[in-house]
C-alpha cells in the first residue's frame, strides 16, 4: 500500500502544479491505497504523511486493516468534511488538489467554505490510472474471483428446470457464489430469458421462466473476499437450437476470438474495437453491437481502461480486461459472450476457463 501512495505522491509531484495534498474521496481508491474497507472515510495525502479521516464506528478496523496509517476520528457530530478541513488546515495546507469525480457539490462547498485561504484544484482519474495495471496479489485475488463465479455458474448450469423464474435464477446463483466463498456477487446479475435478452442491463424478473424461449442469457460475477471482482457472460439454451441462434452465436464467438487475439501489450483499446467490428461487420451484424467491447475490473466492475470510450488508451502488461461483444435484436434477444484476460508482456492469457464453443451452450439434460 506504501508503494501505491508512492506512485500517487510521485503523480502529485509531476502534475499537480505546486498541490501540497490530495483528497481521495472514492471509497475505491480509499481501499486501493490503504486497505480500509469500511466507507465514510477519505484519505488525504502529503507529501511525508497521510492521514485516514474517518469516524469511532471505524476505529478497530482502521487498526486491523491499516496499522501505521494516521487517522483523525471526527467526534460524535463533526460532519466529514468538516472534520477534512481540519486536518488540512493543522497540517498546513496551502493547495489540495481533489477528486472532482468523486466528491458531491455540497461536500465542496463545505471544504471551500471552511479553507478559504487554500486553493483547491480538481483532477481526474489519478489513482484510477495506478489501479489500472494490477500486481501479483491483485491478479490473484481477481483469478480468485473468477473461479468462484465459474463454480457457482456450473452448479446453476447441472440443476437448470424449466419453468423456474430468471429471479429464482438469479437468487440461486447469487447464493451459490456466497456457498462457494464469495462476499457476494459483483453486480446484480442479468439473467434474461429470450428477448428479455436485447437489454444488455436487463434486470431478472418473476415473471419471465425458463423454456418460455429457447435460449437464457446470464451475465455474472462474484466479489472476493478481498473485494476484487469478476464478470463472465455466457448464453444457455434451453429449447430448440434455431439457425438464428446458432448464426449469431457464432458470429459473436467470432468477433470474440478475434478480438483476444488482436489483444498484446502497446496496441490501443481502439484497435482492439475495430477487430471486433470488423468481424460483426462481416457477418452483417455490427449495427446491432451497441455497446463497448470490454471493461477493466478490480476493486470496481467498471474500472479503466474503458474499451468502448477510451480508444487511445494503450494496452499494458498487468491490466485485466473484460472482452464482451454482443449482438441485441429487439423483439428476439441478444447474445453476447463475455470472458476476462489478463495482459501479459508477451500478448494475452485468458483467465475464464468456461467453455464457450456453441455445444457448450445445450442445458445439460
Ligand atoms: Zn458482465
Ligand atoms: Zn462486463
Amino acid at each position: 500500500m506504501n508503494r501505491r501512495r508512492d506512485a500517487l505522491r510521485k503523480i502529485l509531484r509531476e502534475e499537480g502544479q505546486g498541490a501540497n495534498g490530495m483528497l481521495v474521496v472514492s471509497v475505491a481508491n480509499v481501499t486501493y491505497l490503504t486497505g480500509f474497507t469500511g466507507d465514510s472515510s477519505v484519505l488525504l495525502v502529503l507529501p511525508d504523511r497521510e492521514v485516514v479521516i474517518s469516524d469511532g464506528r471505524y476505529t478497530e478496523q482502521l487498526a486491523r486493516e491499516c496499522a501505521g496509517v494516521e487517522c483523525h476520528i471526527r467526534p460524535v457530530g463533526q460532519p466529514l468534511y468538516v472534520g477534512v478541513a481540519e486536518v488540512a488546515n493543522r497540517l498546513g495546507l496551502t493547495s489540495l488538489a481533489f477528486e472532482s469525480a468523486s466528491i458531491s457539490v455540497a461536500d465542496f462547498q463545505v471544504l471551500k467554505d471552511l479553507l478559504p485561504t487554500v486553493e483547491t484544484q480538481p483532477t481526474r482519474s489519478w489513482v484510477e490510472r495506478l489501479r489500472m495495471v494490477k500486481d501479483a496479489g491483485e491478479l490473484d485475488q481477481i483469478r480468485h474471483a473468477i473461479q468462484l463465479a465459474e463454480t457457482a455458474f456450473t452448479e446453476l448450469r447441472a440443476g437448470l428446470k424449466l419453468g423456474q423464474t430468471e429471479k429464482a435464477l438469479a437468487d440461486d446463483l447469487e447464493f451459490g457464489m456466497r456457498r462457494a466463498g464469495a462476499s457476494g456477487s459483483a453486480f446484480p446479475p442479468i439473467l434474461a430469458v429470450g428477448a428479455n435478452a436485447a437489454l444488455p442491463h436487463y434486470r431478472p424478473g418473476a415473471t419471465a421462466r425458463l423454456g418460455d424461449a429457447d435460449f437464457l442469457l446470464v451475465d455474472w460475477g462474484a466479489t472476493g473476499p478481498g473485494g476484487y471482482r469478476s464478470d463472465l457472460t455466457r448464453m444457455v439454451v434451453t429449447g430448440k437450437f434455431t439457425d438464428q441462434f446458432t448464426r449469431i452465436y457464432n458470429a459473436v464467438l467470432e468477433a470474440q476470438t478475434q478480438a483476444i487475439s488482436a489483444i498484446c501489450p502497446g496496441r490501443t483499446a481502439g484497435e482492439v474495437n475495430a477487430r471486433a467490428r470488423a468481424s460483426l461487420s462481416d457477418a452483417g451484424l455490427a449495427e446491432y453491437f451497441t455497446h463497448g467491447l470490454g471493461h477493466g475490473f478490480g476493486l470496481e466492475i467498471h474500472e479503466m481502461p474503458f474499451m468502448g470510450r477510451e480508444p487511445d488508451v494503450r494496452l499494458e502488461p498487468g491490466m485485466v480486461l473484460t472482452v464482451e461483444p454482443g449482438v441485441y435484436l429487439p423483439g428476439w434477444g441478444g447474445i453476447r459472450i463475455e470472458d476476462d484476460v489478463l495482459i501479459t508482456s508477451e500478448g494475452v492469457e485468458v483467465l475464464t476457463s468456461l467453455p464457450r464453443d456453441l455445444a457448450s451452450t445445450l442445458r445439460p439434460v
